[in-house]
Protein backbone atom coordinates (compact mmCIF):
# COMPACT_ATOMS: atom_id res chain seq x y z
CA UNK A 1 0.00 0.00 0.00
CA UNK A 2 1.37 3.56 -1.16
CA UNK A 3 1.45 5.76 1.42
CA UNK A 4 1.72 10.25 0.78
CA UNK A 5 3.45 12.34 2.96
CA UNK A 6 6.07 14.83 3.40
CA UNK A 7 9.53 13.29 3.26
CA UNK A 8 11.84 13.46 6.49
CA UNK A 9 15.13 14.19 4.15
CA UNK A 10 14.32 16.43 1.89
CA UNK A 11 10.91 17.78 3.24
CA UNK A 12 9.22 17.34 -0.27
CA UNK A 13 5.44 16.21 -0.63
CA UNK A 14 5.96 12.90 -2.11
CA UNK A 15 4.88 9.43 -2.04
CA UNK A 16 6.81 7.54 0.55
CA UNK A 17 9.25 4.67 1.32
CA UNK A 18 9.91 3.26 4.52
CA UNK A 19 13.88 3.07 5.42
CA UNK A 20 14.26 -0.49 7.38
CA UNK A 21 16.86 0.88 9.12
CA UNK A 22 15.67 4.08 11.07
CA UNK A 23 12.24 3.74 10.08
CA UNK A 24 12.11 7.22 8.53
CA UNK A 25 9.45 7.90 5.76
CA UNK A 26 11.35 9.66 2.35
CA UNK A 27 10.21 9.98 -1.09
CA UNK A 28 11.94 7.56 -3.93
CA UNK A 29 14.72 10.60 -4.48
CA UNK A 30 15.80 9.75 -0.78
CA UNK A 31 15.13 6.46 -0.46
CA UNK A 32 17.70 2.93 -2.03
CA UNK A 33 15.21 0.29 -3.43
CA UNK A 34 18.04 -1.73 -3.80
CA UNK A 35 19.31 -1.84 0.08
CA UNK A 36 15.43 -0.65 0.99
CA UNK A 37 16.79 2.37 3.32
CA UNK A 38 17.12 6.09 2.95
CA UNK A 39 20.26 7.85 1.86
CA UNK A 40 21.41 8.94 5.44
CA UNK A 41 21.34 5.69 6.25
CA UNK A 42 23.26 4.20 2.95
ZN1 LIG B 1 13.20 13.13 -0.15
ZN1 LIG C 1 17.27 5.46 7.27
Amino acid sequence: MESMGICAICGEPAKLYTCSLCARHVCSGCFDETHNVCTGCL
